[in-house]
């Protein structure tokens, strides 16, 4: 059997996930990178999108929102702001957030918004909704 690579998830307040898996598939800052057993030490940082990761043939998604990911002695550490695995997004509730944000953002026509921030939600809130599906 292939080598394996340990994998943890963690965010400010809870390890999200923690796992002996064949590879890695996470959105860095400058493209989409993987990461098998034995890779070089590596950091990058992570921009919102969909982390992938293949144990014993099966493909699992986590959305994850921004943060570091980290590589060394066997093991990739997802240092993130906010991530969940596809079975826990709350696909309603990412729902009501992205039409929250796409109202704030309609209002940046007649209105100041803080829009950079609106429009962070937006992308958390399509992110969730995207990985949620593959749960479906
Ligand atoms: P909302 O407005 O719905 O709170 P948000 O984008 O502001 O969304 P975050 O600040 O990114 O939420 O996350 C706050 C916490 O809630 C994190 O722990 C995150 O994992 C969790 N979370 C946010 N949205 C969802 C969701 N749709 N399903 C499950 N957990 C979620």
């Amino acid at each position: 059997m292939a080598e394996k690579i340990q994998l943890e998830v963690v965010t400010p307040d809870r390890l999200v996930l923690s796992d002996s898996v064949d590879i890695v598939m996470a959105m860095g800052s400058l493209g989409e990178f993987g990461i098998l057993a034995n890779h070089v030490p590596f950091l990058s940082p992570l921009t919102a999108g969909e982390l992938r990761f293949r144990k014993d043939g099966k493909l699992d998604y986590l959305a994850v929102t921004g943060g570091f990911a980290e590589v060394s002695q066997n093991k990739v550490t997802i240092l993130a702001e906010a991530a969940e695995r596809a079975r826990d997004i709350d696909v309603d509730r990412a729902k009501r957030a992205k039409e929250r944000a796409e109202k704030r953002l309609a209002q940046a026509r007649t209105e100041s918004i803080n829009y950079a921030r609106a429009e962070a939600a937006l992308r958390r809130a399509l992110l969730r909704l995207k990985v949620g599906e593959k749960e479906r």
